[in-house]
């Protein structure tokens, strides 16, 4: 019997969210808050379109050539697509009988034993990880960071190749001190094989404004070059390749 997902949207050419061309599957449902989300649409799981895997199978086929020639595959965001680990699961067992490669974009807050299965069948994690200072993470998110950890560990284990990203906002995520922690941290992981250094955006505050919420960032800038810079030359210190979007 299959579940069915809900999903936000779908992208048929991403090409942020892992690498080469990616089919990216935005999902419903999230139980972080964090103060910089672009996509507070996605947090509500009922919401969305529903699919069944098959059917969500059928579009995402329609592209596997350019996910092939060009090394990418699928990419489950959202959302949070673990608190649809169900449906997760089917999917990514659809996709590695179709040869396809998985990537799981997560905040590591969910893990039972659905979605330790499902990391079976997964080729790389995009971990993000919002904070290595705990209180710094909870006033971001809203949840704790140890979760977040426990999964990196878990990851480490498994030796899936994963990808950490960390996204840099001023006057929120910009503190030095603990962005050097998370770097010294990241050296005792081989399975961490990038960092990817994301600036932080407002492409999403009005989507706020639509679902009636306050946005706290509305007065906060983008990173200035030379702070993602300094940032970027810091968690360089880990020995990882590091990229940046700015
Ligand atoms: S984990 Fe992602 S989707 Fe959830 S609140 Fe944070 S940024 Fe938004």
């Amino acid at each position: 019997m299959s579940t069915i997902g809900r999903i936000h949207s779908l992208e048929s050419c991403g090409t942020v969210d892992g690498p080469g061309v990616r089919f990216v599957v935005f999902m419903q449902g999230c139980v972080l808050r964090c103060q910089f989300c672009h996509n507070p649409d996605t947090w509500d799981v009922n919401k969305g379109n529903q699919f069944t895997p098959k059917q969500l199978m059928n579009e995402i086929v329609k592209y596997k050539s350019y996910m092939g020639f060009s090394g990418g595959g699928v990419t489950f965001t959202g959302g949070e697509p673990l608190i649809q680990a169900e449906f997760i699961l089917e999917m990514v067992k659809l996709c590695r009988e179709e040869g396809i490669s998985v990537a799981l974009d997560t905040s590591g807050f969910v893990f039972n034993k659905t979605v330790i299965e499902a990391l079976e069948y997964t080729d790389l994690v995009l971990l993000d990880i919002k904070n290595f200072n705990p209180l710094v993470y909870k006033t971001v998110t809203g949840v704790a960071l140890s979760p977040t950890l426990e999964f990196l560990d878990y990851l480490r284990d498994k030796k899936i190749n994963t990808w950490v990203r960390y996204v840099l906002v001023p006057a929120l995520t910009d503190n030095l001190d603990s962005i050097q922690e998370l770097a010294d941290h990241l050296k005792g992981y081989p399975n961490v094989s990038k960092i990817e250094l994301l600036g932080f955006h407002k492409m999403g505050e009005y989507k706020w404004k639509e679902l009636g919420m306050e946005y706290m960032l509305a007065d906060t800038k983008e990173p200035s070059k030379d702070l993602m810079l300094k940032v970027e030359s810091i968690l360089r210190t880990s020995g990882k390749p590091v990229t940046f979007n700015a």
